[in-house]
């Protein structure tokens, strides 16, 4: 590894082979933020007139973009949801209350058990056939939007990076399913007046870079993986790449940024899906009863 920093020559604190690159901590801090926002005007996230709300999990990685947005003076505020993950939920509950210490936002607190009468473990139990991500990513994503809606945010953005969203194309590619193909995107636009907008601000950032800047920056964010975390296939998905960015320095980030490339030539946006209010709760869905009333065990 190269020891010094290619800008100032001062000691270097991180090496980013992807890149060829090694850097101080501040150059690394300069730089990780100068990609986060260079993603947000590119893409056409969010400008400093909009109300973004980061979903907030208590990981590095939403902790460090709630960080970066703050610090650059964007409008922003987040949310937590408590999802009454026993004692793995407790010490999240600590961090986030760091995190309120440490950056002077506002933070939206939910909590499942309050709201809805049930937690997500419970929920876990009722659905067992179903992997628990997939139970809790529904649930997470329906609470999203709707508070979101309610708090009056433009748009939302969360804390996928770019080996998430590597790890995403991959396994869709493994499957050849040109539908979701069409529907993996950066940003999500406002396709109904009752759904928000949703960006990924940190999807060409890799979750070396995400550990690096959070600790460069002395935050607080839960290290510890969820209970429940990921299903066998994804966390294989990931390994792979892993091993392929480990011989090859920056196969993952060319994977996924010339996927949209390669999406814009051979196969184009998705079509927004046809959308009726659900029987229940009235908000946006395929089907008569949403994915999250069922969930819940109403209609
Ligand atoms: Fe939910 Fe899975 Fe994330 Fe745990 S790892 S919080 S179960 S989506
Ligand atoms: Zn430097
Ligand atoms: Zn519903």
């Amino acid at each position: 590894m190269p020891k010094r920093c290619k800008v100032c020559g001062r000691e270097a604190y991180v090496y980013l082979p992807q890149h060829n690159l090694a850097l101080c901590k501040e150059h690394f801090t300069e730089r990780h933020e100068r990609v986060v926002l260079e993603t947000i005007r590119r893409y056409g996230m969010f400008s400093r007139q909009d109300r973004v709300m980061v979903a907030l999990s208590g990981g590095k990685d939403s902790v460090g973009l709630l960080w970066t947005l703050k610090k650059h003076g964007f409008k922003v505020f987040a949310l937590f949801i408590d999802l009454g993950m026993g004692a793995h939920q407790e010490r999240v509950n600590r961090v986030i209350e760091r995190v309120a210490e440490r950056i002077d936002v506002q933070i939206v607190r939910y909590s499942l058990r309050e709201h809805y009468g049930v937690t997500a473990p419970e929920l876990f139990r009722r659905h067992r056939r179903r992997h628990p991500c997939s139970v809790c990513g529904t649930v997470k994503r329906y609470l999203i939007n709707k508070l979101a809606l309610e708090l009056g945010a433009e748009v939302v953005a969360t804390g996928h990076h770019l080996d998430d969203e590597a790890s995403v194309l991959l396994s869709n590619v493994l499957r050849w399913d040109d539908e979701y193909l069409r529907r993996q995107s950066l940003v999500l636009p406002k396709t109904h007046p009752k759904l928000v907008k949703k960006v990924k601000p940190l999807a060409f950032l890799t979750d070396r870079e995400m550990r690096a800047y959070a600790e460069a920056e002395g935050l607080p964010y839960v290290a510890e993986e969820c209970p429940f975390s990921k299903g066998a296939r994804l966390k294989a998905i990931a390994e792979v790449l892993d091993e392929l960015e480990r011989v090859s320095p920056g196969a993952k980030l060319q994977f996924y940024k010339n996927f949209y490339k390669f999406k814009e030539k051979y196969l184009g946006e998705a079509e927004p899906p046809q959308l009726r209010e659900c029987r229940v709760c009235g908000m946006p869905t395929t089907s008569e009863v949403c994915a999250f009333c069922r969930i819940m065990g109403k209609g």
